[in-house]
């Protein structure tokens, strides 16, 4: 592997703030990474910001075939290079943002295991999406800022429990895999990384109208967190909920409405979207 700050170098490229460009340096951790995930032969894999293949490479050798997609058109030609001087024809490049990608187009009729050392600018929106996506997804395992994987698998009651932990913890178990530090990063960044590991749940409790909503009400309470629950929730999401609406369906939920979101277990927010499906 050659030393991503050379490849930069030689190709007159730099390093983009903006799209969270910090390159795996260290092809050790890259194998680490992969061996971690579990893959098989008989896996298909979508790669999230393949950069210039650290991760593309040591998965391809392993995966039945992989997805990697890959926002920035500057670094494609690289990739694609790095391929197939590792004679790697597995790999499907998509220049796209992930954003805005057709994941379920991807997944066929095989479920998908998604990696990636995601850019930490968009990391939240990205786990929201797949959350969205997760029916054509079997796991994921993703590299994050220490302290946002720390709020992805904070547990309610702590401030770190946010709305993030709690749409994300309703729909999959997730686990911590890896702590890696900046030394393994070109650039090297000012944090530690962490990889957790979402394992999405089969069976589901609401249909897609009633999860709408089950996000709607997680996103109002922790609209304004400081505040009761009662007074948070009032004009806090999109179905512009109102005080007494409110108070009624904390009270048919039997939860108590000077309480805070952040002290809401999942199974709460989950009984309280089916009272306020009930009220309305
Ligand atoms: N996987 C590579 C590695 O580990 O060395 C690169 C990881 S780097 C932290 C994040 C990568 O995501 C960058 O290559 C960046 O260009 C890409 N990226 C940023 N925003 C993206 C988006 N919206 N969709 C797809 N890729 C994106």
């Amino acid at each position: 592997m050659v030393h991503p700050g050379q490849l930069l170098k030689e190709n007159k490229l730099y390093a983009g703030k903006e799209l969270g460009q910090n390159f795996l340096a260290n092809p050790g951790t890259a194998r680490m990474i992969v061996e971690k995930t579990g893959i098989s032969e008989q896996t298909r894999v979508m790669e999230i910001g393949s950069g210039l293949g650290a991760l593309t490479i040591p998965i391809a050798r392993i995966a039945s075939h992989v997805t990697a997609v890959e926002k920035d058109s500057r670094l494609i030609p690289l990739l694609q290079k790095a391929l197939e001087t590792e004679a790697l024809e597995n790999v499907t490049v998509i220049n796209q943002d992930v954003l805005t990608l057709d994941i379920n187009a991807l997944a066929k009729d095989k479920k998908l295991v998604v990696i990636g050392n995601l850019p930490y600018n968009i990391s939240s929106q990205i786990l929201f999406r797949l959350v969205e996506e997760r029916h054509c997804i079997e796991e994921a395992f993703l590299m994050f800022q220490k302290e946002l994987a720390n709020r992805i698998i904070a547990p309610p009651g702590g401030r770190a429990y946010s709305r993030l932990s709690a749409v994300v913890q309703y729909a999959a178990a997730v686990h911590f895999v890896a702590t890696i530090g900046p030394a393994s990063f070109f650039p090297r960044p000012e944090v530690d990384s962490t990889i957790l590991n979402f394992k999405f749940y089969k069976t589901r409790s609401f249909n897609q109208e009633q999860e709408k909503m089950l996000f709607d009400v997680i996103k109002a309470a922790f609209s304004k967190r400081r505040k009761s629950l009662k007074n948070a929730m009032v004009g806090g999401g999109e179905f512009d909920f109102k005080k007494d609406f409110v108070v009624q369906a904390l009270e048919l939920a039997g939860i108590d409405d000077t309480r805070r979101a952040e002290t809401l277990t999942v199974e709460e927010f989950k009984a309280l979207t089916r009272a306020v499906w009930e009220t309305s």
